[in-house]
């Protein structure tokens, strides 16, 4: 499996040294995506909270996606919902989603969030504001923060970012770049006051990316069973998630026309990432 090359796409840098635990760049994920949460409250991800930030010790620990330069979730999904645009983030097509939830046990950072509730659940995730993007903009996260704690830029531009903070101050910072070299590399990078997993963040993670062990694993397996119990598997799912998309699709818009309401999504999501 191939590494996309990534020093020119767009990456975002978390600064837990700078971060004053204000929660705009929250309240700004929020606002985006319309979200009915607060800022205030939303210490864990979900379907409804694509960025969330609790406190550990003195210092606030900020999660979201990290959009992996070789992203384990769109390596494991069989009918390419998930995948790594060359801008840098990691997107989800819904039309595509078949319910497998396979992305949600590959993530190595425990992100994607599923709709339980939803009578057609979708996974949920940060998309990295791809639109605003495509537009040239920061991510609202990034434009949101008045701190400098959380920055939008090339990935390029943000590794040599993060090395000149960690120099010109090297007792506040711990000397590595989180994301930079981890599983082959991540778009959302951290840099941090001492070494991450004192923080909660996973860690010793290893360079390889995630998805190259798993095909080397599967190259092992006998080939027939695996593909063609999978692809069976999937042509049913994808008939099926087809046609519960369209009705729910269909009832939506009948809602809006007769201004009634739908609910698209739902709240069970309880594991941290
Ligand atoms: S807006 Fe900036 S300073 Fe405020 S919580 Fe987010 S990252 Fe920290
Ligand atoms: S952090 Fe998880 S969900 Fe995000 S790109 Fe990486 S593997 Fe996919
Ligand atoms: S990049 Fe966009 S979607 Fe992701 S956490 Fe920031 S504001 Fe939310």
């Amino acid at each position: 499996m191939d590494t996309i090359p990534t020093a020119k796409s767009r990456a975002i840098l978390f600064d837990m040294v700078r971060c004053t635990g204000c929660r705009g760049c929250i309240n700004a994920c929020l606002k985006t995506h319309d979200f009915k949460g607060e800022a205030k409250d939303t210490t864990e991800l979900s379907a409804t909270a694509y960025t969330a930030m609790r406190t550990e010790g003195e210092f606030n620990v900020r999660q979201m996606c990290r959009h992996c330069v070789t992203p384990s979730c769109a390596s494991v999904c069989p009918v390419g919902a998930l995948h790594k645009t060359d801008l840098g983030p990691v997107v989800y097509d819904e039309s595509k989603c078949i319910g497998c939830r396979y992305c949600m046990v590959a993530c190595p950072f425990n992100v994607p969030r599923y709709e339980w509730n939803s009578p057609v659940p979708a996974v949920r995730k940060c998309d990295m504001c791809i639109d605003r993007l495509k537009e040239g903009k920061p991510t609202a996260c990034a434009e949101a923060c008045r701190f400098g704690a959380t920055v939008c830029g090339t990935r390029e531009e943000l590794v040599a970012e993060a090395r000149k903070r960690i120099a010109e101050d090297p007792d506040m910072y711990y000397d590595h770049i989180y994301g930079e070299k981890e599983l082959g590399g991540t778009n959302v990078m951290f840099i941090t006051p001492q070494p991450i997993e004192s923080l909660g963040y996973k860690a010793k993670l290893g360079e390889t990316p995630l998805p190259n062990l798993t095909w080397n694993v599967l190259e092992k397996l006998p080939g027939v069973v695996v593909v063609g119990g999978a692809a069976l598997s999937a042509f049913w799912w994808i008939t099926n998630r087809r046609d519960e998309v369209s009705a729910a699709h269909a009832a939506a818009k009948h809602d809006a026309t007769n201004g009634g309401t739908h609910k698209a999504s739902g709240e069970n999501d309880h594991d941290r990432a």
